[in-house]
């Protein structure tokens, strides 16, 4: 398997390319408006096809780049159903894999940051590996006050559908903005201060109840864009 963890520094969001060995067939997971050039790059280096890009949810900090990407490269667009999206290749639901060559993204859907939102597991021989989008940030987790956001169904998608895979599992976060990478499942039920070390749901409601964030700036433009796929034309 190839793998790229890459980060845009305006939005602090990762984009995850993976890609298959074997085939040359990839994916681009979170790809953002504003590095489509650099992905686009970096697949013509890697000598690699793109097939999909997957979205985990609507965004509302950043344009996705999937349309431009679609546009260049003949790339499907893949985007949760529950979206609700318009000029989507393919609706993503839980319990049908996405196959990038010779891997398989299994689709978790965890709704609680937005109501669309999903988690991606990638069951690597090493170890797997689960993008985890806002759903389950390092040591933090996505807001849950706009977007039909709740905090109590974000609690019980990360406890009842990320919490319960096996501790190794590797978490990749949608965002960082310390610029930390990497994570584990083990590591977030035992450490994270919103979610893990034995936080009850009351806590948890509490805790983003008090959070007062300001809306991200780039909202108004980027909820709408994508849910046109990034087509900003
Ligand atoms: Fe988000």
């Amino acid at each position: 398997m190839i793998f790229r963890q890459l980060f845009e520094p305006q939005s602090s969001a990762y984009t995850y390319l993976i890609a298959c060995e074997e085939t040359g067939a990839a994916a681009l997971i979170d790809p953002v408006l504003e590095t489509v050039e650099r992905d686009l790059d970096l697949l013509s280096d890697l000598g690699l096809s793109l097939e999909y890009t997957i979205e985990t949810h609507i965004h509302a900090d950043h344009v996705t780049g999937a349309d431009r990407l679609r546009d260049e490269t003949g790339s499907k667009v893949a985007v949760p159903e529950k979206s609700r999206a318009r000029n989507v290749d393919l609706p993503v639901r839980e319990g049908e894999p996405i196959h990038v060559g010779t891997l398989s993204l299994h689709p978790l859907y965890t709704p609680g940051h937005t109501a669309d939102h999903h988690c991606y597991l990638l069951e690597a021989p090493c170890s797997a590996r689960l993008f985890t989008g806002d759903a389950l940030l390092i040591e933090g987790c996505g807001r849950t006050d706009f977007q039909n956001g709740d905090a109590e169904t974000l609690y019980r998608s990360v406890h009842e559908k990320l919490f319960s895979l096996p501790d190794d599992t590797l978490v990749y976060p949608g965002h960082d903005y310390q610029q930390r990478r990497v994570s584990s499942i083990g590591q977030e039920k035992a450490r994270n201060p919103r979610l893990g070390g034995g936080k009850t749901l009351q806590e948890f409601i509490a805790i983003m109840a008090a959070l007062n964030l300001p809306n991200p700036k780039m909202m108004d433009v980027a909820v709408p864009a994508n849910l046109e796929c990034g087509d900003v034309a």
